[in-house]
C-alpha cells in the first residue's frame, strides 16, 4: 500500500493508543514497513533508531532470527490452545526458568496475557488469600502517588500518574496512596546515591495506620517508569519488605518494565536483595514479539487456594489467551538468549558509556538531571536550574524533542518533561552513541526558546 493511502484509511478507522488523534493533523503517524535490530524502518525506507524499545518491551533488537525461527517452530507444532485441564511444554519449561531466577522462593507462575491483566491477578489473588486466611478485612491497597501500573480499572486504582487516571476516579476502586521517592526533588535535600530512603516515613506511616485494612502494598522496583523513569534506590525495597513482614502485608512487586535486565540484573529487586509475596512480570518477556504476562507467587499463597473443589477457595480467573504457545515459546527462546549470548554481561560497557555522555547533557541549560538506572537513562528537562523549575506542560517540550529526534532518525518518546532512553539491550556502542547524538541535538533544539 502507498503511503498516501496507508495514511488515508488509518485516519478514516483507527484510533490510536494514549493519543490526542487531533495531533496526527501536524504529524501523521509513521507506518513502519519493517524492523532490523534496533531499527524501524518506514515504508519510504527512512530508518529510526527505537531508542524506547518500542514501548519498553523490545530486549534483542527487531526481526530477531533466533526469535523469528522459535515462532515459526512453534506454529508449526500449535499456536494456541486452552490452557484449563490443558498444559504444554513452553509454558512448563518458561514457569520452571523463571521460578529458578526469581528471586527468593517463588515457586508459582500464573499466566495472564498482558500487564494490566497481571497486575488484576496480583491484586486479585492477595485480596482472596486473605479472604480465605480468616482475615476478611485486608481488603486494601497501598500505592504510591506517582505509581503506574496499567490502564485497567483495578490497575489504574493503583495508579498514581493524575494524567491518566484523573477523569476515571469516580468508577476507581478505593485505596491508599502514600507519597512515593522524588529523587530529583527530594524534599529532604538527599542525594540517591547515599540517603537511606528517608522519604519511605510516608508509605510507612500509612502502613501502620491502616494495616489491618492492607491487603497489600505495589510498587515498581527502583524506576517509576510512567512517571518519567523516576530512579530511587534499593534500600526503598529493602525497608518495604521489613514493613510488609511485620504487618503481614503482601508485597507485589511490578516488574513489567523494569524486569528482563533492564536495570543491569535480570530483576529489579536482586539490587535489593528481597523477593516479593507476587511479582509481575510482562513487556520483555517476549522480546517484544507477543503480548504475555505472569504473576509469580509462593508456595504458601498458592497453599491457601488449594483444597477441594466445594471449599469454592479455587483461583477462578481466566483469559482467552491464557498461556499461549507462540508466546510462551518465544520467552523460553528469551531466557536462552540471555543465558547462551552473555547479555547482561554486556550491559556495563554500555552502562559507563551512558554515565560518560552525563556531563555533556547536564551543561546544557535545560537539563535538570540526568539520572540512570541500568540501561535506562532520563533527562529531566527544566525551564530554570535554579530551583528545579519544570516547564509548564502545556509548552509541550518533551513532544518537540518527539519531533526533532524523528526527523534524526531516533525513535524517544519523552514523557512530560523528561526525555529517557531504554534502548534494547542488545544496541551496539556505535548505535547508542548515534543515539545520544540525535537526543542531544533534539533536546538542545527544543528547549533553544
Ligand atoms: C506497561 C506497564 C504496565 C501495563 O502493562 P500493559 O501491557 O501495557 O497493560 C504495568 N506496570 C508497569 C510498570 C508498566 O510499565
Amino acid at each position: 500500500m502507498e503511503r498516501a493511502e496507508l495514511l488515508r484509511l488509518d485516519r478514516a478507522h483507527v484510533w490510536h493508543p494514549c493519543t490526542q488523534e487531533k495531533d496526527h493533523e501536524l504529524l501523521p503517524p509513521i507506518p513502519i514497513a519493517r524492523g532490523e535490530g534496533v531499527w524501524l524502518i518506514d515504508v519510504d525506507g527512512k530508518r529510526y533508531l527505537d531508542g524506547v524499545s518500542s514501548w519498553w518491551v523490545n530486549l534483542f533488537g527487531h526481526n530477531h532470527p533466533r526469535l523469528n525461527r522459535a515462532l515459526i517452530e512453534q506454529a508449526g507444532k500449535v499456536s494456541h490452545h486452552i490452557f484449563a485441564g490443558f498444559t504444554h511444554e513452553p509454558a512448563v519449561e518458561l514457569a520452571a526458568n523463571l521460578c529458578a531466577k526469581a528471586p527468593g522462593n517463588l515457586s508459582k507462575v500464573f499466566f495472564a496475557d498482558n500487564g494490566s491483566s497481571a497486575i488484576e491477578a496480583a491484586l486479585k489473588m492477595s485480596f482472596q488469600y486473605w479472604q480465605q486466611c480468616g482475615q476478611p478485612h485486608k481488603s486494601r491497597f497501598l500505592s504510591l502517588r506517582e505509581a503506574y501500573h496499567g490502564e485497567t480499572l483495578g490497575a489504574l486504582s493503583v495508579g498514581g500518574c493524575e494524567l491518566y487516571r484523573d477523569v476515571y476516579r469516580p468508577i476507581l476502586l478505593e485505596g491508599f496512596q502514600a507519597q512515593g521517592p522524588d529523587c530529583f526533588r527530594c524534599p529532604y535535600g538527599l542525594r540517591r546515591d547515599d540517603c537511606a530512603a528517608e522519604c519511605f516515613a510516608s508509605l510507612e506511616a500509612l502502613a501502620e495506620a491502616h494495616h489491618q485494612e492492607i491487603a497489600a502494598i505495589i510498587v515498581e522496583p527502583l524506576i517509576q517508569a510512567a512517571a518519567g523513569m523516576r530512579i530511587y534506590p534499593p534500600i526503598y525495597l529493602k525497608k518495604l519488605r521489613q514493613l510488609c513482614d511485620r504487618l503481614h502485608i503482601h508485597y507485589i512487586a511490578d516488574e513489567i518494565a523494569v524486569g528482563f535486565g533492564r536495570t543491569g540484573k535480570m530483576f529489579a529487586n536482586e539490587h535489593a536483595g528481597v523477593a516479593p509475596d507476587l511479582l509481575c512480570l510482562s513487556k520483555g518477556i517476549t522480546g517484544g514479539y507477543l503480548p504475555l504476562s505472569v504473576v509469580l507467587t509462593t508456595e504458601e499463597i498458592y497453599q491457601a487456594f488449594y483444597d477441594d473443589f466445594p471449599t469454592l477457595k479455587a483461583f477462578l480467573h481466566s483469559h482467552s489467551y491464557t498461556g499461549n504457545a507462540l508466546a510462551c515459546a518465544l520467552a523460553v527462546e528469551v531466557q536462552k538468549i540471555f543465558t547462551e549470548e552473555g547479555i547482561l554481561a554486556q550491559l556495563p560497557a554500555k552502562m559507563a558509556q551512558f554515565d560518560a555522555a552525563a556531563a555533556r547533557f547536564t551543561a546544557l541549560d535545560h537539563v535538570g538531571e540526568f539520572r540512570r538506572c541500568g540501561m535506562v537513562a532520563a533527562i529531566e528537562m527544566v525551564k530554570r536550574k535554579e530551583g528545579r523549575i519544570g516547564y509548564p506542560w502545556q509548552e509541550r517540550r518533551g513532544y518537540q524533542v518527539y519531533q526533532q529526534a524523528l526527523l534524526r532518525g531516533a525513535l524517544l518518546r519523552p514523557l512530560g518533561n523528561v526525555i529517557y532512553f531504554m534502548p534494547p539491550l542488545t544496541i551496539s556502542t556505535v548505535e547508542l552513541d548515534l543515539l545520544l547524538d540525535i537526543a542531544y541535538d533534539a533536546l538542545r533544539d527544543a528547549t533553544s526558546p
